[in-house]
């Protein structure tokens, strides 16, 4: 069974929080009380202030994208809207499978008008009509409640042909993901959502310009969409005054393994991973972080420092990815970690591009042969991961085969595995 969401929110009820500010303290079937706690007011003031005014407000917070990648929102929002062809479509990346995140199911689960509120935002900044919701599908519990709030927003107008009254049509459908970590690609989940296998297409062209269905199409990540709300309510300069001028607003950081507190926490970017391991409960004998996810890099237990800011973690050479952070102490065997890591990527390559269909075979098959030596590499392993991991890097299609060998890469040559 599931765990409750607010279990999952060690700070739930704390005063000062923005994203998670309802988290297990409203009842998220209940859209009297998400209006009660400030909702739909950040719709009222967009269609204020209109499209164009919208995504000034958006571009002047500094807003970045939270699925990983750190694009700015603003800038994509102006492309989408600024596009000739029609209609524009948005679409919600809900399809959250990077290893250890769970922030967007956490925000879903426990706060659902809010995702909805700021996809009609979107929609209406970027001109689209129509939204899709792209679903990880083992998110049960996220299907149920958005379900039952995009049905209680049609029956008060808050969707449908005419929101808020103001003569703006939007509507959103939910697509569910059937277990592919692919399919959380955008263009891989625009195939999914036409019907077509998932494979991720080339780009550019990117999805503001041709993206589901060949139409202009603005994708976000939940948590970026949910930073939209407070932009608007408290205003670009003061939400563009939390965290630092690169990485402004605050942030869900996922924290997992040897913790005594696992969760997700909100901080203002440029806290450091010292401040948000003492949150958690720092393990006596930290040896490792994995910032990022499997995608993402090893840092040493003793790079506490490190501040969680976009720019911060890059000067460090590691990233913070979709705000992983899964602390490892002395029991746990890395080798076999990394060697599951590996399992992964292969199983999860969808196969079109040579370097990373054939590439994630051989780092399976060489970090095997390590782990049958007993965790000991022999030095022409090593080069063969190293050759490899550059090929995928340079070679691949997709962010899946560019970012396969970074955490075999970053415990080899920042945790010193196997030498
Ligand atoms: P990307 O850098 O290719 O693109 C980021 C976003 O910016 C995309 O929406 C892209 O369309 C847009 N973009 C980039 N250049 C543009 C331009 N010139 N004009 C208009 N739009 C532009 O990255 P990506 O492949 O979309 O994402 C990679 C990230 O995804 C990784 O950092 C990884 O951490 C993360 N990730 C997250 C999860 C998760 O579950 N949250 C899962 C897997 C990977
Ligand atoms: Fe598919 Fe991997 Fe190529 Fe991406 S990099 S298109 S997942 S084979």
């Amino acid at each position: 069974p599931e765990p409750p969401a607010a279990m999952a929110v060690p700070q739930a009820g704390q005063k000062g929080l923005i994203l998670l500010k309802r988290i297990g303290r409203i009842d998220p079937h209940s859209l009297d009380d998400y209006r009660a706690t400030g909702g739909y007011e950040a719709l009222r003031r967009a269609f204020h202030l209109g499209p164009a005014e919208v995504i000034r407000e958006v571009t002047d917070a500094g807003l970045l994208g939270r699925g990983g990648a750190a694009f700015p929102t603003g800038r994509k929002w102006q492309a989408t809207a600024s596009q000739p062809d029609h209609p524009h479509y948005l679409v919600c990346n809900a399809d959250e499978s990077e290893p250890g995140t769970f922030k967007d199911r956490v925000l879903m689960e426990g706060d659902p008008y809010a995702l909805i509120e700021a996809m009609t935002i979107a929609g209406y900044a970027t001109g689209a009509h129509l939204g899709y919701l792209y679903l990880r599908g083992e998110y049960p519990r996220a299907l149920e409640r958005l379900t039952h709030a995009l049905a209680q927003a049609r029956a008060r107008g808050l969707l449908g042909g005419n929101v808020l009254g103001q003569g703006y049509a939007f509507d959103i459908e939910i697509r569910r993901g059937a277990g592919a970590y692919i399919c959380g690609e955008e263009t891989a989940l625009f195939n999914s959502i036409e019907g077509y296998r998932g494979e991720p297409r080339s780009k550019p062209p990117f999805p503001v310009e041709k993206g589901l269905f060949g139409k202009p199409t603005t994708a976000n990540n939940v948590e970026t969409l949910v930073n939209v709300l407070p932009i608007l309510t408290m205003g670009a300069q003061a939400y563009a005054a939390i965290g630092t001028p690169a990485s402004t607003g605050p942030k869900l950081f996922c924290v997992s393994g040897k913790v005594e507190r696992p969760g997700i926490y909100e901080l203002p970017f440029g806290a450091t991973l010292g401040d948000l391991l003492e949150l958690a409960g720092k393990p006596d004998q930290l040896r490792a972080v994995l910032l990022g996810g499997a995608a993402g890099g090893f840092v040493r237990g003793d790079e506490l420092d490190i501040p969680l800011t976009f720019e911060g973690t890059r000067a460090a050479g590691t990233t913070l990815g979709s705000g992983v952070v899964l602390a490892l102490d002395d029991t746990v065997p890395l080798p076999r970690l990394l060697l599951r890591i590996a399992e992964f990527f292969r199983d999860e390559s969808c196969g079109q591009c040579v370097p990373c269909r054939v590439g994630t075979v051989r780092q399976e098959e060489a970090l095997h042969r390590i782990a049958e030596r007993t965790g000991a590499a022999a030095a022409d392993d090593i080069a063969l991961l190293r050759d490899v991991g550059r090929a995928m890097k340079d070679a691949s299609i997709c962010g899946l085969g560019q970012t396969a060998w970074n955490a075999v890469e970053s415990a080899i040559d920042r945790l010193g595995t196997y030498a």
